[in-house]
């Protein structure tokens, strides 16, 4: 960040550049853009809906996945098929298997992927609440859609390892090699996913 920018807004530019995909650059960028404008209705907004969010959003029950509620909407769903659970890495990554169409079932949500570089362990991303509902509900399948990367695959490996010791009786498969290695299931369009889900195949 420039010297010459005021103490505020290169606190602010610093704090945006921290969100995924926003370079200092562009951090800079927003933060003149937010500031520009005598009543700056924009900014005082997006603060607003910032903290009204931090404040009420949670973390569903079962899926774990973000909602307002103690159940989300796709785990309160009388439609879905509660035999299937999909496992993915994130709320964006379950966004994007929904997007595809090709999937009526029920998700559970990852704190992210194994990672000893970052010091995520089994615990820190959910795998012990992931192994307690396989007990509890009648699933006959666990599709493993964490991304193509070699922490994602570590991760869907461990996984397939875990249930097959604790419940032997449930299938398990990954999304088909469709999506190309080393890429994020987010940044994936929905037509190669919808293909990858449909050709999935034992883990
Ligand atoms: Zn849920």
């Amino acid at each position: 960040m420039a010297n010459s920018l005021s103490p505020r807004i290169r606190k602010l530019s610093e704090a945006l550049s921290r969100l995924p995909g926003i370079g200092p650059l562009s951090a800079q960028r927003i933060a003149f853009h937010l500031l520009s404008g005598e009543d700056r209705s924009e900014a005082r907004e997006l603060a607003h809906l910032i903290e009204d969010a931090a404040d009420s959003v949670r973390h569903c029950e079962l899926c774990n996945t973000l909602c307002e509620d103690t159940l989300c909407s796709t785990c309160s769903d009388p439609k879905r098929e509660r035999d299937k659970i999909c496992v993915v890495e994130s709320p964006a990554d379950q966004q994007v298997i929904e997007g595809s169409l090709a999937y009526r079932g029920l998700y559970f949500v990852l704190g992210g992927r194994l990672s000893p570089v970052e010091d995520r362990g089994p615990e820190e991303i959910g795998l012990e609440k992931l192994m307690k509902r396989l007990e509890a509900e009648e699933v006959k399948e666990v599709i493993l859609a964490t991304s193509f990367t070699a922490e994602g695959d570590a991760t869907a490996h461990y996984i397939a390892l875990a249930a097959a010791r604790h419940h032997p009786g449930i299938r398990v498969t990954r999304l088909a090699r469709g999506i190309p290695a080393g890429i994020e299931l987010e940044y994936t369009d929905v037509a190669t996913v919808a293909h990858a889900l449909l050709g999935r195949r034992e883990a």
